[in-house]
């Protein structure tokens, strides 16, 4: 749940999340805020202490804000949790929530909650694919955000290898209430798979945006609509 934490450089207080999941014992857990500093370059770190009784050291959050004020957002712990995944840095600013889904994601799984888990990965999921449709199809940001995850990656993800594995994944497949009955550990891996390959493919393509603009070489015409 996020909450309003003063940041002590500013005087301001700042909307974030902390951390439920020490770093160190890898726990769940609720943390205290020991310090907090707006450092130049615009990231909030907060210095906490794990809540566990048995751990009790700290550590540090470092969160970073999304393009137009958009809510902070983790982007990592120190030390860092050899566990987690590491998202690359243009995909977490295309799509803050996601990065921020899918790490309570990790965390969950972590805790052994695999459903809980697969929820929040499918969520995750989500986001990042309309996240990046939308950036490509800004006009189209009222349908996107009322369509099923299925029915935007059929109607607006460019035809190739990442459309092809969500339509043969068994969690795009059918609907998500009936897997949630027909629960299968392998499920999980299928859509974590899934959310891995597509992580990849948004990175290129930011990449390539970034190269091609970088570069003063005219961008390409944005996929057509495959409907
Ligand atoms: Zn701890």
């Amino acid at each position: 749940m996020p909450m309003q934490v003063p940041i002590q450089n500013t005087g301001k207080p700042e909307l974030i999340e902390l951390p439920n999941v020490c770093p160190r014992c890898c726990h769940a857990m609720e943390p205290t805020v020991a310090a907090t500093w707006m450092t130049r370059t615009q990231r909030v770190q907060v210095a906490l202490r794990c809540g566990s009784r048995a751990c009790g050291e700290m550590f540090l959050a470092e969160y970073d804000q999304g393009p137009g004020g958009r809510p902070w957002y983790l982007i990592r712990t120190v030390p860092e949790n050899p566990e987690r995944t590491v998202l690359p840095e243009r995909v977490k600013q295309l799509s803050p929530e996601f990065a921020s889904i899918f790490v309570q994601a990790e965390a969950a799984e972590a805790l052994g909650l695999d459903r809980v888990a697969g929820g929040a990965y499918r969520k995750a999921l989500e986001f990042l694919v309309s996240d990046y449709c939308v950036s490509v199809h800004p006009e189209a940001l009222a349908t996107i955000e009322r369509m099923e995850l299925s029915a935007v990656i059929q109607a607006y993800l460019p035809a190739g290898r990442v459309k092809e594995c969500s339509q043969r994944s068994a969690w795009l497949k059918g609907d998500w209430t009936h897997y949630l009955k027909r629960w299968k550990p392998h499920d999980l891996a299928d859509l974590k798979a899934l959310i891995e390959v597509t992580v990849a493919w948004v990175q290129q393509e930011l990449l390539a945006g970034h190269f091609l603009r970088s570069d003063g070489v005219a961008q390409p015409t944005k996929p057509a609509l495959s409907r």
